[in-house]
């Protein structure tokens, strides 16, 4: 039954039913996207297309609709409980989110002698804003601790029983991920409240959660949530922030608000993305892609060259494979990850090769990829199993 509702689903997917002789593996790097939001995009550009939050006529007024209904929208999906109290800023992505969010809003609230808790093993992204604001704040005399939040070896989780070793007085903030890029585990962010308390922000990088895993902002209790349209079925260079803006656990977040113009065809797109998503079911949809990473990683453990990436350590034979989000990371013994790359492309597989933006890393640690959506199919899986299979 699940089958025949995929099979419908991925019917909707241009660009994956026009190229039945290629594989997209490659769905955390970026998302292919429905019928749906490519027809949006037409729409909006032939019937509506206007600058935002300016102008008296039809167009503007229909374009500065749909940006202030987009924003509800960002937050409805996000199970926002408090949506009059809460704001959504437009970016360009979970990076330029991020960084706003720092230079924004963190930047006001450190003083000398505070601290902030950050991962130094998720993506690059979600570490670097952190250490610019620290160096900016130094060049004016104000001195911040950054502490690495602990990981766990074994499940590549944040350690929750190291945590209140690091978090202290003055910690003032703290920087997470909902699912790990490299990983694809869930990150249990929940696990990070319960230990720093309820008056510490905690912001989130959902690059990988939004449109992939179903996200509550209520049920995580955090603060800030950053993310990308593309990697949500909608477009490149767009991307949202969310904001609790609780005074009580920090400065009101205070981005630049309607000076520039914004990405309005991203923005619906954006729209359009969220809409589907709903209407499709992100239950069904994550059900769906945890089914075939489930599958994914119990064959290659099967195979013995092969070794499935957790934490900083490689996990072996005790990988706790069920608890993957769409994207299973592993090496070969003896076969460079480019080279791997290149092999499993003359087979038509799409996977990404390379360190994978992780902190921490460089080239020497690489590494191949696979991120699955609801459109790939368990019968690709397996085709990629046997290909590998004949590599072992
Ligand atoms: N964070 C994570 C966890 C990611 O996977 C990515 C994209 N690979 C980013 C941040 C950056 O996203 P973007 O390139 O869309 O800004």
């Amino acid at each position: 039954e699940l089958a025949d509702w995929q099979r419908a689903v991925r019917e909707q997917f241009p660009i994956i039913t026009a190229h039945p002789d290629v594989t997209y593996f490659d769905s955390a790097a970026t998302t292919q996207k429905p019928r749906a939001v490519l027809d949006t995009i037409e729409t909006y550009l032939t019937t509506a297309n206007a600058n935002a939050g300016r102008g008296g006529y039809p167009w503007a007024n229909r374009t500065t609709a749909l940006v202030e209904r987009t924003r509800r929208r960002v937050k409805d999906f996000l199970g926002d409980p408090a949506p009059d109290r809460s704001g959504v800023h437009f970016t360009g992505g979970t990076t330029e989110g991020l960084r706003t969010i720092a230079r924004d809003w963190l930047a006001g609230l450190l003083s000398d002698g505070d601290e902030i808790l950050v991962p130094f093993a998720d993506h690059r992204a979600n570490l670097d804003p952190w250490l610019e604001v620290r160096d900016l704040l130094a060049r004016h005399g104000v001195t911040v601790r950054v502490r690495p939040l602990p990981y766990q070896e074994s499940s590549g989780d944040y350690d929750h029983r190291a945590l209140p070793s690091v978090i202290g007085p003055r910690t003032r903030f703290v920087a997470v991920t909902h699912v790990h890029h490299v990983y694809g585990g869930d990150m249990n962010v929940h696990r990070v409240r319960e230990a720093v308390g309820p008056h510490v922000p905690i912001c989130l990088d959902a690059a990988q959660g939004v449109g992939h895993v179903p996200l509550s902002v209520d049920r995580l209790d955090v603060d800030f949530v950053a993310f990308s349209g593309h990697k949500a079925l909608a477009l490149p260079g767009s991307g949202a922030v969310w904001a609790r803006n609780s005074p009580a656990r920090g400065p009101e977040f205070r981005p630049g608000g309607w000076q520039g113009t914004p990405n309005t065809v991203g923005i619906a797109a954006l729209e359009a993305a969220l809409d589907w998503l709903d209407a499709t079911g992100p239950d069904r949809i994550a059900r769906w892609t945890q089914a075939l990473t489930a599958r994914f990683s119990e064959g290659l453990r099967h195979l013995a060259p092969y070794e499935v990436l957790g934490c900083r350590a490689s996990l072996a034979a005790d990988a706790p494979v069920q608890r993957r989000h769409d994207i299973v990371t592993f090496r070969h013994r003896d076969i460079p990850s480019d080279d791997l790359g290149f092999i499993l492309y003359s087979h038509g597989f799409m996977v990404r090769a390379d360190n994978l933006c992780q902190a921490g890393t460089d080239k020497r640690d690489g590494s191949v990829r696979v991120s699955v959506h609801v459109y790939n199919t368990a019968g690709e899986i397996d085709e990629l199993l046997g290909v590998l299979a004949g590599l072992a």
